[in-house]
């Protein structure tokens, strides 16, 4: 019920304002998602919206 960051992030920020969790961090290399805090937008949107804006689509679902 999570979504998780790959290293192909670029940092460009756009996720971080769509979460409604604040679930999205800068780590230390790149962007991060806090499991703990990711719903995948569950009681807020019908699909999460970070995965969309991505430009470089390194947002996906925990396997
Ligand atoms: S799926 Fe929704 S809750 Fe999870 S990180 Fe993306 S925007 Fe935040
Ligand atoms: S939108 Fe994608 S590339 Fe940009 S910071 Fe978020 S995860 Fe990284």
């Amino acid at each position: 019920m999570s979504l998780y960051i790959t290293d192909e992030c670029i940092n460009c920020d756009m996720c971080v304002p769509e979460c409604p969790n604040d679930a999205i961090t800068m780590g230390k290399v790149y962007y991060e998602i806090n499991a703990d805090s990711c719903t995948e937008c569950e009681g807020f949107y019908d699909e999460p919206q970070c995965i969309p804006v991505c430009p470089v689509d390194c947002i996906l679902p925990v396997a």
